[in-house]
């Protein structure tokens, strides 16, 4: 590929459809309720946990699933005053929605529109020597000072510089600074176990970063903002905090360390609610085969109830047999395959439930509805994931306390 050929346009970000605060849902085969408020809330609680630490929230992924733009306006509300997304295009639509707060983006290969980036006010992250070189071409051309943030590899072995790359950039990064090319406004790096506390590769990447300070001291760097605590990072080690703190997960009211406690133990709350509704209700023998491949047979009578979600919605196929669902407050598991675009629940023969009722995919722990979580455990992934993956097709309905 040629890289000197102008830039592509930059693929816009795809965005589920969204409903008036307070649209009736009738009508709808499901829906997701992101609670702005509880965001908001949860911000605030990890800025508290933070101490003097400030709060860059991560908002990548369309914020988790859950809406880049509304989320980004509820975590400044709750004292962020900074974000991150990985994509310049996510960071791009988030200006262009109007934005103006800070945001570093991280994730960007050779030949990207940095200065397009630069023109928009966007930290960049330089994490290898080819990075640093085009930001500074970039700002050179644009006859500006690019903000950077230095992006070093402690052992996660992912994104950043180490070893002789890193030492390097240290150097070439003072020499820019000192000619207004650059503005090293930050260096961070990311932990590989942060999840579990008290792996040794917690403390040595600690000791790895200090060290890199170190250097980077020595070299006449000076970076205000050092960063390292991602959700776990924030909420079980208080000594990684450093100047600021770079929570994702956790804004969005879901626990990092699930083994350690949920949501209300760490003063979150969970900000996104899922609901489907029945399109079918039917009564069925006992031993009818339900859904592809009949790997559910029903061992009574009963009455199965239709779920208009699939795979297609995000709903894994992995959680055929396994993914949990409330119906009139009962906990059931998907009956037999996950479809493209629908799942089929065994209600019972004395279930109540009609065509229409509500189907909760994704609630509150502390109402002992099924969450993220409980997806997650049953298929073997994270919570993350659940979430995050949750289709365009379901329209998002924004909840904000006026
Ligand atoms: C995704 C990400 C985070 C946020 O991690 P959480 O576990 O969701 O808190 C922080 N830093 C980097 C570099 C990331 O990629």
């Amino acid at each position: 590929m040629d890289l000197s050929t102008p830039h592509p346009e930059l693929p816009s970000v795809a965005t589920p459809s969204v409903l008036p605060q307070g649209a009736s849902t009738v009508g709808l085969s499901a829906w997701a309720d992101i609670d702005l408020t509880a965001i908001r809330d949860n911000v605030a609680q990890l800025a508290r946990l933070a101490g003097d630490a400030d709060v860059m929230a991560v908002i990548k992924g369309d914020a988790y699933g859950h809406g880049l733009v509304p989320v980004a306006g509820a975590a400044l509300a709750g004292g962020a005053t900074y974000l991150a997304v990985a994509q310049l295009a996510e960071a791009r639509a988030a200006r262009a929605a109007g934005v103006s707060a800070p945001i570093l983006t991280w994730l960007y290969p050779p030949g990207a529109d940095l200065a397009g980036a630069i023109g928009e006010d966007l930290t960049l992250s330089a994490g290898a020597p080819w990075a640093l070189a085009e930001i500074a071409a970039a700002a050179r051309s644009l006859g500006t000072t690019a903000r950077i943030h230095l992006k070093v590899d402690t052992g996660l072995g992912r994104g950043g510089a180490w070893r002789e790359d890193l030492a390097g950039m240290l150097v070439d990064a003072a020499r820019l600074e000192a000619e207004g090319v650059v503005d090293v406004e930050g260096i961070f790096s990311h932990f590989a176990s942060a999840d579990v506390p008290d792996h040794p590769s917690v403390r040595a990447q600690q000791e790895t970063f200090a060290a890199v300070l170190a250097d980077a001291d020595r070299v006449g760097l000076r970076p205000r903002l050092r960063h390292l605590a991602n959700s776990a990072a924030t909420l079980t080690n208080p000594s990684a905090h450093l100047d600021m703190v770079r929570p994702g997960v956790s804004i969005y009211g879901l626990s990092p360390v699930p083994d350690i406690g949920g949501p209300t133990h760490f003063g979150l709350r969970e900000a996104m609610r899922v609901t489907a509704r029945l399109i079918a209700v039917k009564d069925c023998p006992a031993g009818q085969g339900v859904s592809y491949g009949h790997q559910y047979v029903t061992p009574a009578e009963t009455r199965l109830g239709l779920v208009p979600l699939g795979y297609a919605d995000g709903i894994p196929r992995h959680a055929s047999g396994v993914g949990p669902m409330q119906v009139h407050g009962r906990r059931y598991t998907i009956a037999g395959r996950v479809c493209m675009d629908q799942v089929v629940l065994d209600l019972g023969a004395d279930s109540p439930a009609a065509a229409g009722d509500e189907v909760v995919l994704i609630g509150r722990e502390a109402a002992g509805e099924p969450t993220a979580q409980d997806w997650a455990a049953a298929i073997g992934t994270i919570n993350y994931e659940i979430v995050t993956r949750l289709g365009p097709r379901v329209p998002r309905r924004y909840l904000e306390e006026s």
